[in-house]
């Protein structure tokens, strides 16, 4: 049966103060179930199908034992993020930036923070979810670039504004290879960014792609570098994300999977937690005492079972129509509904 769990965050993250979703024990191992709640109808389906995974197939044989995991910054002020850094423990931190609300002085203050925390040779990622034009984004860059950007993710919503950006920012003689996440995980297309030219990095999140196997497949045709990330899920989900990681042929970029600690709590008695910058590849289970204390009021629970029917109906009419409903062939608009 299934569990429906609600988690507080430490800190606001794009607008969101709590995370929900359910965990489940199938014939194999335990799952969970979390898309995000201002996700909705067709677009949930594949996080069912990643949950579906994890609980009747189980994962391929893991060729690593641990995986490196950058440190993940919210959009907070600078001592913070300095604070996150230096708890963490790892070599490459994640910030966001271009939150609504905030300017890019908030952004430039925030990066040079997590650098000096970090020092001359850790490295940093920045990740803008999509909130600026091209213009924004060149001037954003430019500006940013003096910290020394490994990469900058999703700065743009659509793949032919990153497209674009790409052009802008080699005219600018500006270094900033381009991560594509949105435009990978929400898209009808994920190989979109790849024949436009509109990445340089593809961002694979389990969840949202269908589950590690899915993942596995497009790490392997789509003809760039993959970065495994979370969707802000517990110890549960992120044991499908380092599953994934310790599958991948190549992993080039450390993972931002180290995102448990942005909860206030979770549902291992051991959290996937990165010691050393590094999380170990290990079976999950939760702890029946946390399982407990995390439970979801009634009201929440009910919500998510009701869900979990609508999406499972869905997935199964989505099957039965399978060969004429090519992925490739759907309108971005469906999947948004
Ligand atoms: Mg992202």
């Amino acid at each position: 049966m299934p569990y429906t769990y609600a988690l507080g965050l430490r800190t606001r993250f794009r607008g969101i103060t709590q995370r929900q979703g359910m965990v489940w024990r199938g014939s194999v191992g335990w799952a969970e179930w979390s898309p995000f709640l201002d996700y909705d109808g067709a677009e949930i389906v594949p996080w069912l199908q990643a949950a579906d995974e994890a609980a009747e197939q189980g994962w391929p044989t893991p060729i690593r034992d641990e995986v490196e995991v950058n440190a993940t910054v919210p959009a907070i002020g600078p001592a913070q993020a300095a604070a996150i850094v230096k708890a963490a423990g790892c070599r490459t931190a994640k910030v966001k930036v271009g939150e609504r609300g905030q300017t890019l002085t908030d952004d430039l203050d925030r990066v040079a923070a997590v650098r000096e925390a970090l020092g001359p040779r850790g490295r940093i990622r920045v990740d803008a979810n999509g909130a600026w034009d091209v213009d924004q984004a060149t001037n954003a860059l430019a500006r940013l670039s003096r910290f020394e950007l490994e990469y900058a993710e999703q700065p743009c919503r659509t793949v032919d504004e990153l497209a674009t950006l790409r052009v802008a920012l080699a005219r600018a003689n500006l270094d900033v290879p381009i991560a594509a996440d949105e435009s990978i995980r929400r898209a009808a297309d994920p190989y979109l960014v790849a024949r436009k030219q509109a990445a340089d990095v593809a961002v694979l999140k389990v969840q949202p792609l269908g589950g590690v196997r899915a993942c596995l497949q497009i790490a392997a045709e789509i003809g760039l570098p993959v970065v495994v990330s979370s969707a802000l899920e517990t110890s549960i989900g992120i044991a499908a994300g380092v599953a994934l990681a310790a599958a991948l042929p190549e992993l080039p970029y450390a993972c931002g999977l180290n995102t448990v600690r942005l909860f206030t709590g979770d549902l291992a008695a051991q959290p996937l937690i990165a010691v050393d910058g590094r999380i170990q590849v290990r079976a999950v289970n939760p702890d029946p005492d946390l399982l407990t204390s995390c439970a979801a009021d009634d009201e929440t629970r009910q919500f998510w079972q009701a869900r979990l029917g609508q999406t499972r109906q869905l997935a199964e009419r989505g099957s039965s129509q399978r060969p004429s409903q090519r992925p490739s062939q759907r309108q971005r608009g469906d999947l948004d509904g």
